[in-house]
């Protein structure tokens, strides 16, 4: 039985604060600092002077604490519970990581510091080169990729370069059709055409139909592995053989390395790059836009046009080779640089740090967790919901919507309803390959009793809607401060930019 919610006469619902806009509470003139006069203004601005109000609320100290706690209270994020996204949006960020992040030395530094007073930074990115390297089996590794779609990018380019430094530019790429949709998106950005490679009955790309795409046309494969349904893809080195065989590249999405890392060396399954997300397998906070980073890593015919800036260890110490001539260790072949600066330092040194903490051993449990983790809500889930695929699986465990056929029931309502038990829902509608996905990824710091409350909720959700009794679903979420919303209204038109409301013109 859903609760109503009750009457108030403040609009408050017990904690929960029922609150304006910041921009409607604007008082002007009230401010929560003393500036000084300035007399600057004019010398600055060469007499230009602002005429209108600069549109910033006016409210005290107090108010806008308030006001942005109360916000972070509506929020729910990893933080406050157990998120069923996993990696791919959040994972739990060991706090050692924001500390070392913080460390003055580190926090305060400028990028265009001279290099001699960065050694230390140039030493961690170097360090965090050589276990990327080792983890991965592979000989080169671009670090300036700012996120997963942007070392697809990196990779790509690498590829391309390679391939019109040998006179054989080439025109296709070829995608499974469970693809994550950088990956198309990306080789389409580069100016190659995609064909989609199906998969088959088991969720893996189709052997047979892959092979018979290849020819002397195809640039690269770009495949992901474990793949977007949370399977290995067994065949990889036959699939590697065969691209080799074709004279064309390995492109290996590596966003699910923290389902086999410390375990499985992409370099020794014939990949010849892959982006890294650290703010996936190696944590970091992201989620929300940003920040991520996504290292790429090379094999040796790649590696030779690897994007700048990077860094080496000379006679002198460490160097950072900015431009492809370079007297230390220039590379005429790089195709050139792909953003500002070296890469995303914060990112760097919150990696480094896990990955120090934890150490071989430890990551190896971290993938072993994670994979236990999924494979637990598999096997606990799978007479109530649909799996789409038998187990085991790695990190993520994928369902359907088949158990809720007949029901009235659909994907969406199902994971509403989740939000009034308290929980964050899982991936919905993704991958695509599976009608009404549902699709969870527990992650390796998850504890039995969190999974136990979260099978519960769900397997009881699942009863609910088997039941007959739809009605609730449809509403889900009534225990929220705001319900169910018109998210495709809120996707077309979103309102970006709060707006006074008009007075009304006197008729
Ligand atoms: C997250 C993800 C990406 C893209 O990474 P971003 O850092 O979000 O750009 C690409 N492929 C897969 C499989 C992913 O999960």
């Amino acid at each position: 039985m859903d609760r109503p919610k009750t009457e108030t006469l403040s609009g408050n619902q017990g904690l929960r604060i029922e609150e304006p806009l910041i921009f409607e509470q604007d008082a002007p003139g009230r401010c929560g600092v003393d500036l000084p006069e300035t007399d600057l203004a004019d010398n600055r601005l060469g007499g230009v002077e602002r005429q209108d109000p600069v549109g910033l609320p006016g409210l005290s100290e107090p108010q806008v604490v308030r006001h942005f706690t109360r916000l972070s209270q509506k929020n729910y994020g990893i933080d406050s519970g157990f998120y069923p996204l996993g990696s791919c949006t959040m994972k739990h960020n060991p706090r050692l990581n924001e500390k070392m992040a913080r460390l003055q030395g580190l926090g305060d530094l400028h990028p265009l510091q001279p290099e001699s007073t960065v050694q230390g930074a140039l030493e961690m990115i170097d360090t965090l080169a050589h276990w990327l390297k080792e983890l991965t089996g592979m000989p080169a590794v671009a670090m300036s990729p700012a996120a997963g779609a942007h070392g697809e990018l990196c990779g790509i380019m690498a590829i391309r370069a390679a391939l019109e430094d040998r006179g054989d530019p080439r025109s296709r790429v070829l995608v499974p059709e469970s693809a994550h949709g950088t990956n198309p998106a990306t080789a389409a950005a580069c100016g190659y055409s995609i064909d989609s490679i199906p998969a088959d009955d088991r969720g893996r790309v189709d052997l047979e139909a892959f092979k018979s795409m290849l020819g002397d046309d195809v640039a690269a494969i770009m495949l992901t592995n474990p793949n977007t349904c949370g399977l290995f893809e067994n065949d990889i080195i036959e699939i590697a053989d065969a691209v080799h065989d074709a004279g064309a590249f390995f492109y290996c999405d590596g966003a699910n390395f923290n389902a086999i890392v410390g375990r499985v060396r992409p370099g020794d399954l014939g990949v010849d790059c892959m982006h890294l997300n650290l703010h996936k397998t190696f944590s970091t906070p992201h989620g929300g836009g940003g920040p991520g980073s996504g290292p790429t890593v090379l094999s040796e015919p790649l590696a030779p046009f690897a994007p700048l800036p990077f860094v080496v260890h000379g006679k002198n110490g460490f160097h950072l080779v900015e431009t492809i001539d370079d007297p230390i260790g220039g590379s005429a072949k790089s195709f050139g640089r792909m953003k500002g600066f070296h890469g995303q330092m914060g990112m760097f040194i919150r990696s480094l740090a896990y990955i120090l903490s934890h150490g071989a051993d430890g990551l190896r449990q971290v993938s072993g967790d994670a994979v236990l983790n999924a494979n637990y809500l598999l096997a606990e889930l799978s007479d109530d919901l649909t799996a789409s695929f038998p187990g085991p699986c790695m990190h993520e465990a994928l369902f359907d919507d088949r158990f809720l056929k007949g029901t009235g029931v659909s994907t969406l309502d199902f994971a509403k309803a989740m939000i009034d038990e308290g929980f964050h829902p899982m991936t919905m509608y993704f991958p695509l390959v599976v009608s009404g996905a549902l699709l969870m990824e527990p992650t390796e710091t998850e504890s039995k009793d969190a999974l136990d409350q979260y099978i519960a909720v769900v397997k009881g959700l699942a009863a609910k809607a088997k039941s007959g009794n739809d009605g609730p679903f449809h509403e889900a979420p009534v225990l929220t401060p705001r319900q169910r919303l018109d998210e495709t209204a809120a996707a077309r038109n979103p309102v970006l930019r709060w707006t006074p409301p008009v007075e009304e013109a006197a008729e």
